[in-house]
C-alpha cells in the first residue's frame, strides 16, 4: 500500500481528477466543492443505467421493473444508513439539506409554545437559520443565537449561558460553509440532551470530508446533500433518531406516506415513509448510494487527511499575501477558506480569478450573520475536494498575488 505522504507527493488529488470527467475536459481549477461537487464517472454511470435498465415508479408496481427500482431505492436507504452507521428506518430521502431541515422545523412549528427556546449558531447557512427563526415567529418560541470566538471557534461559555430547560433545538453546523471549522457537536449533543433539548446537526459541509457517525455524535436529527457528496443533485438525507422522527407530525401529504385514506380521516404510514410523500427523487438515490461507495472505496479517513493537508499548506500561502483577512482568525480550518483583501472588493478578485479559469466562490455563501459578527460582509471562499492537489493550490495563489497587482494598479 502506498504511504499517504507519499500519494500527496505523487499527486493523489491529480489522480482522482481522472475519475471526474468534467474536470478533464475543462481547462478549468476548480475550488467551489463547498457550494457543489463535480461527480465521478461512476456516478454519471449508475444514473444512466439505472434509466436504461431498471426505470419504473417505485412502491407500486409488480413487473419487474418496479420490483428493480424499488429494491435499489431500498438498497440505496441502506447505503445511506450504514454510510453514517444508522438503521434503515431512520433515513429519510429528502431534496436536499435545505428541506430536510424544513422538514424538522416546520414540525417544531407546531410542537413548540411560547416560553419554549431554540438555539442556533451564528455561523449557521441560512437553511439552518431562517427555518429556526420561522417556526420560533409561528409558535411564539423564543430564537436564541450563541455566539463565536474571533478564532471562528464556537463560544462554549455562550452556548451553555444560553442553553436552559426552556431549550427545545439546539441547530448547529458541524463544518461552518464560511469558517471552515470543525464544531464539537458532540460537546454540544451532550449538554443539550442534559436538558432535554434536541439536536439537528447540520452535515451539509461534513458529509463529504470527514467520517460521520451519528452514533458517535448522539445527534437526534442530521441533514445533508446528495450533491455535495459527488452525487446527484434534488436529493438529500434526513437521518432522526426514531423516536425523534415518530414525534414530528408529518411535512407533506400525499401518496406513499398514508395507511388508510377514508372520507373520515386519514392515518398515516411509519417513518421513514411518512415524510416521503410522492414520487421521490429515486433515480436520485442510486446515484448517491453510487458516490457513497465511491468515497468509501477511497476512504473517508483519507479523503480527511488529504483534505486537511490541502487546507493548511493553501493557509501557509495565503497568510504569506499581503492584506488578507481571514474570516475567524484560526489556521484549524477544513477544507474551506473565506478572507477577503484589504481594500480590494471580492468580486473584482473573483473576476480576475475567473478570466484564469479559477472557480471560487465570492459573496455572503448564505450565511450573513456570520459575515456579519466579523464585519465582513462578503467575503472570497476557496473550497477542496478530495479531487484537488497542490498544483489547484498554485495555480490559484499566484493568480490571486496577480489579481491583486492589478487591482491595486502597482
Ligand atoms: N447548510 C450548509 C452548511 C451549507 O453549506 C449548505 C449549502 O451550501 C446548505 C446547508 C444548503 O444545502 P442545499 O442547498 O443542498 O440544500
Amino acid at each position: 500500500m502506498i504511504h499517504l505522504k507519499n500519494m500527496w507527493m505523487n499527486g493523489w488529488g491529480s489522480m482522482l481528477k481522472e475519475d471526474f470527467p468534467l474536470l478533464l475536459k475543462e481547462p478549468i481549477v476548480y475550488l467551489d466543492s463547498a457550494a457543489s461537487a463535480q461527480k465521478p464517472q461512476t456516478v454519471l454511470e449508475s444514473i444512466d443505467s439505472f434509466y436504461r435498465s431498471s426505470y419504473a415508479n417505485i412502491h407500486r408496481g409488480q413487473c419487474s421493473l418496479a420490483v428493480r427500482a424499488t429494491e435499489a431505492y431500498e438498497n440505496a436507504r441502506r447505503t445511506v444508513a450504514d454510510f453514517i452507521h444508522a438503521n434503515t428506518n431512520e433515513i429519510v430521502f429528502t431534496k436536499g439539506t435545505t428541506e430536510s431541515i424544513n422538514l424538522i422545523a416546520s414540525g417544531y412549528a407546531q410542537l413548540l409554545y411560547p416560553g419554549d427556546e431554540v438555539l442556533v449558531c451564528i455561523a449557521e447557512h441560512h437553511a439552518d437559520f431562517v427555518p429556526w427563526q420561522q417556526a420560533c415567529l409561528r409558535s411564539g418560541a423564543t430564537f436564541k443565537v450563541f455566539d463565536v470566538l474571533p478564532s471562528g471557534k464556537i463560544d462554549l461559555a455562550d452556548f451553555q449561558a444560553k442553553l436552559s430547560h426552556k431549550t427545545k433545538i439546539v441547530a448547529m453546523t458541524h463544518i461552518s460553509n464560511v469558517l471552515g471549522m470543525i464544531n464539537p457537536v458532540r460537546k454540544i449533543s451532550e449538554l443539550a440532551h442534559q436538558v432535554g433539548a434536541k439536536v439537528l446537526i447540520d452535515g451539509a459541509q461534513s458529509i463529504a470530508h470527514i467520517p460521520v457517525d451519528i452514533k458517535d455524535i448522539d445527534c437526534d436529527f442530521l441533514a445533508f446533500s446528495g450533491h455535495k457528496l459527488y452525487g446527484p443533485t434534488g436529493i438529500g438525507v434526513l437521518y432522526g433518531k426514531k423516536e425523534a422522527l415518530e414525534s414530528l407530525p408529518p411535512y407533506q401529504f400525499g401518496g406513499d406516506m398514508i395507511r388508510r385514506v377514508t372520507v373520515e380521516g386519514t392515518t398515516f404510514a411509519d417513518v421513514p415513509a411518512r415524510f416521503e410523500a410522492g414520487t421521490t427523487p429515486f433515480v436520485e438515490t442510486v446515484g448517491l448510494a453510487e458516490a457513497i461507495r465511491y468515497v468509501q472505496r477511497i476512504g473517508m479517513e483519507k479523503i480527511a487527511d488529504h483534505e486537511r493537508f490541502l487546507t493548511r499548506n493553501f493557509l501557509d500561502q495565503l497568510q504569506a499575501v499581503s492584506g488578507v483577512l481571514l474570516v475567524g482568525e484560526s489556521n484549524e480550518k477544513h477544507g474551506i477558506v473565506s478572507f477577503n483583501i484589504k481594500d480590494i472588493h471580492p468580486a473584482d478578485i473573483a473576476f480576475a480569478l475567473a478570466q484564469e479559469h479559477i472557480c471560487v466562490r465570492v459573496g455572503h455563501h448564505c450565511a450573513m450573520p456570520i459575515h456579519h459578527r466579523f464585519g465582513q460582509e462578503l467575503s472570497l471562499r476557496v473550497s477542496f475536494g478530495l479531487y484537488n492537489d497542490e498544483s489547484d493550490i498554485s495555480v490559484f495563489v499566484n493568480a490571486l498575488k496577480k489579481a491583486i497587482t492589478l487591482l491595486r494598479g502597482n
